[in-house]
């Protein structure tokens, strides 16, 4: 199933993608949850309930009546990777990490996958990462790596929108991967089913059209799996909890010369199963200015 989360005539709620139309299950299963951490964190009966009002026929939805948001509109932890495929760390000038390089991404930061991101006020130095993203389905701590598929609940496209100068002025990543808008991920969280092996998906960065990113999930350094039961040893991953697991090699810092994003660009990332992201990038609005 391809489960989205979408804004239709002022409401956000959850459904399933069906080619170009949605299933509301808001009314096509009344009984389950409309936000998708709780649908997730009902468990396998509650996907059942959402596969099985699929066979409705009515109501649907056409997709382009409807607004995609994040599936996750607010993920519970976004974790993510840095260096994880071998022609991104030769392009760094860095040595291969012996362990997972995780941080955060705030989950403030996660954003629709068709909306603008924002070049922002504090930096020109504006860049993207493609990268699979794994969405937890099960609470689970210490998970052995043959185990952990049973917690996954699915797959989607991530954005690992970067801020380079901010991301490596200090030791940690923290702010320069979190900026507002800076997540973009979607459309869909496809559930695991439909991805027999996420170790084999073709990885595509576009930016105006031009092809700036080209690998596959096989050259994962540290995997899926491998990287929940690392994570696991220390904490727990709860349903709906985000781990983006590296970009491959082409970003637009490593670009000859550096090619970095600025207003107007547009950056489109596809992956194998998962369909599409294409996010444009405008100023950051003066609207941001939040206070009291
Ligand atoms: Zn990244």
């Amino acid at each position: 199933m391809k489960l989205i989360t979408f804004t239709h005539r002022g409401s956000t709620r959850i459904g399933v993608l069906v080619g170009d139309e949605v299933v509301d299950l808001q009314a096509a299963a009344p009984a389950l949850p409309t936000e998708m951490v709780a649908l997730l964190a009902a468990g396998e009966p509650a996907l059942e309930t959402a596969r099985a009002a699929l066979a409705a026929t009515d109501p649907r939805l056409s997709l382009a009546d409807v607004h995609l948001e994040s599936p996750i509109l607010r993920p519970p932890k976004i974790l993510a990777v840095g260096l994880n495929y071998a022609d991104h760390v030769a392009e760094s000038g860095l040595d291969t990490p012996k362990h997972p390089m995780i941080f955060n991404k705030q989950s403030t930061s996660a954003h629709p996958p068709y909306d603008p991101f924002h070049l922002p006020r504090a930096s020109a130095a504006l860049d993207y990462e493609g990268e699979l993203a794994v969405v937890i389905g099960k609470r689970c701590r210490h998970v052995p790596r043959e185990r952990a598929h049973e917690v996954v609940a699915g797959y989607t496209i991530c954005n690992d929108v970067s801020v380079r100068d901010w991301q490596l002025r200090v030791p940690t990543f923290t702010m320069g991967k979190s900026f507002d808008t800076h997540c973009p991920l979607g459309p869909a969280l496809v559930t695991a089913d439909e991805i027999p092996d996420p170790h084999s998906l073709e990885l595509h960065t576009w930016v105006n059209g031009e092809p700036r990113q080209s690998s596959n999930t096989k050259h994962l350094i540290f995997d899926c799996f491998t990287l929940i039961e690392h994570l696991s040893t220390a904490f727990t991953l709860e349903p709906g909890d985000v781990i983006s697991t590296g970009t491959p090699g082409g970003v637009g810092i490593a670009q000859k010369p550096p090619a970095l994003l600025k207003a107007g660009d547009v950056v489109k990332i596809a992956i194998d199963g998962l369909g599409e992201i294409e996010n444009s990038v405008i100023d950051e609005p003066a609207s941001t200015v939040q206070i009291g």
